[in-house]
C-alpha cells in the first residue's frame, strides 16, 4: 500500500496563522505580502484570507508584485511575458528577453488589473519593489546584452528625439531616456494606485555600477505626486555582491534619507535577512545601527524566517541569521 499526497505548504492558512503570531510576538507592525502572477491566478482568495488575517492581527497589509513581468524583484516567474511576446523587452542582439517592457501598453493594462486585484484582496499599501529594466547579469539574462530596443521603446525615443536614429549602443542619452521611462512607468503605477484609494511605497534598487538598469536619480521617483514611502534595499553580501556595511549600506542609506527628507516622504530601509554567509551574521546589527544613526525609523527585513524555505537564497546558518535579525530589531523597536 502506498499513500501519496501533493504538498506545497507556503499558502496553508493554519501555517500562516502560526507564523503570524510569531511575527506579532517579534514586534513587526506590518507584513509585505508577495502577490505574484501565480498567486493572482491560483491563490487570489487564499491571499485575501491571508491579508484579512494580517489585518485582524492588528498589522498593516502591504502587497508586492513579486516578480510580476520580471520587472519587479522576486523569486517568481512571469506568465505575462510568455503570453505576450509583443510586449516584452528586446535586447540589443534582437532577441526577446523574459521581461515585460514598461513602455508596452498591454503590460500597463495588465498592471492596472494587478492593482485592482491587490485592492480586492484587501491590500492597504502597494509596494513597488525594485522596478528595473532587463538585467543581463541577473537570472535568465544574457551577459553582455542590454535592453530595451522593442517597438514601444523606439516609438518613445522618436517622440523624445524626433528624427534622431535609435542608438545601436547604450549611450548616455539612451540610458537617460530609459531611466525616465522607468519613472514614467512608476508614475502610471502610483497614479493608478491612488485611483483605487491606496497609498504607494517605492523601493528603489541601490545605485550600483553592477546594475545600470536600475534608476539612480531617486529624486525623480520621490517627486512623483502619489508616493507616500520611499526606500531602498542595500543587500551587501548577496550573490556576486560582496561589499561591507560601511562601503555599501551606509552611503545608500545616507542617499535615501536625504531624498526622503527633501521630499517630505516616509523613509524605509530594507535589511538583508537572507543569503548571509556563515560568520557574517554580526553585520546585521551593524546595518541596523547605520539605519538608525541616519534617522530611519522604518526598517523592514526580507524576509520571514530568513527565507530558509527558499533554498536559492537560504543563509548558511538560517537560525542564527533569523535570531540576529530579530535581536537587532528588538533593540530598536521602541525608538521614536
Ligand atoms: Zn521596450
Amino acid at each position: 500500500m502506498e499513500l501519496g499526497i501533493s504538498y506545497f505548504g507556503n499558502r496553508i492558512m493554519r501555517h500562516f496563522r502560526r507564523d503570524l503570531e510569531d511575527i506579532r510576538a517579534r514586534h513587526f507592525t506590518y507584513v509585505v505580502h508577495t502577490f505574484s502572477e501565480n498567486d493572482q491566478v491560483f491563490y487570489k482568495q487564499t491571499m485575501a484570507e491571508m491579508v484579512q488575517a494580517t489585518k485582524d492581527a492588528g498589522l498593516t497589509a502591504w502587497v508586492d508584485p513579486w516578480g510580476v513581468g520580471r520587472v519587479f524583484g522576486g523569486e517568481a516567474f512571469s506568465n505575462f511575458t510568455g503570453l505576450n511576446p509583443d510586449s516584452v523587452q528586446v535586447a540589443n542582439d534582437g532577441i526577446i528577453t523574459h521581461c515585460a517592457c514598461p513602455n508596452a501598453p498591454k503590460f500597463r493594462e495588465f498592471m492596472a488589473k494587478w492593482i485592482a486585484d491587490a485592492k480586492e484582496i484587501g491590500g492597504e499599501i502597494l509596494f513597488w519593489d525594485e522596478p528595473h529594466f532587463y538585467m543581463p547579469s541577473w537570472l535568465g539574462g544574457r551577459p553582455g546584452t542590454w535592453a530595451c530596443t522593442c517597438p514601444h521603446c523606439r516609438a518613445r525615443w522618436d517622440e523624445r528625439h524626433p528624427g534622431k536614429p535609435f542608438p545601436n549602443e547604450l549611450t548616455e542619452e539612451l540610458s537617460e531616456a530609459r531611466e525616465d521611462w522607468l519613472f514614467d512607468f512608476l508614475r502610471f503605477l502610483t497614479d493608478e494606485t491612488a485611483k483605487v484609494g491606496l497609498p504607494s511605497a517605492i523601493c528603489l534598487l541601490p545605485t550600483s555600477s553592477d546594475h545600470p538598469e536600475a534608476a539612480s536619480n531617486w529624486e525623480k521617483a520621490a517627486a512623483l505626486p502619489n508616493v507616500s514611502v520611499i526606500g531602498t534595499d542595500p543587500y551587501w553580501c548577496f550573490s556576486h555582491v560582496h561589499r561591507t556595511v560601511e562601503d555599501f549600506v551606509r552611503p545608500q542609506t545616507e542617499k535615501l534619507m536625504k531624498v526622503a527628507r527633501e521630499h517630505n516622504l516616509h523613509a524605509q530601509m530594507w535589511l538583508q535577512g537572507f543569503k548571509i554567509p556563515a560568520g557574517r551574521e554580526p553585520e546585521l546589527q551593524a546595518a541596523v545601527d547605520v539605519f538608525i544613526e541616519n534617522g530611519c525609523r522604518d526598517i523592514a527585513v526580507w524576509g520571514f524566517d530568513s527565507c530558509q524555505h527558499i533554498s536559492w537564497i537560504r543563509p548558511d546558518n538560517p537560525e542564527k541569521t533569523w535570531a540576529t535579525v530579530c535581536d537587532a530589531l528588538a533593540r530598536v523597536k521602541d525608538l521614536e
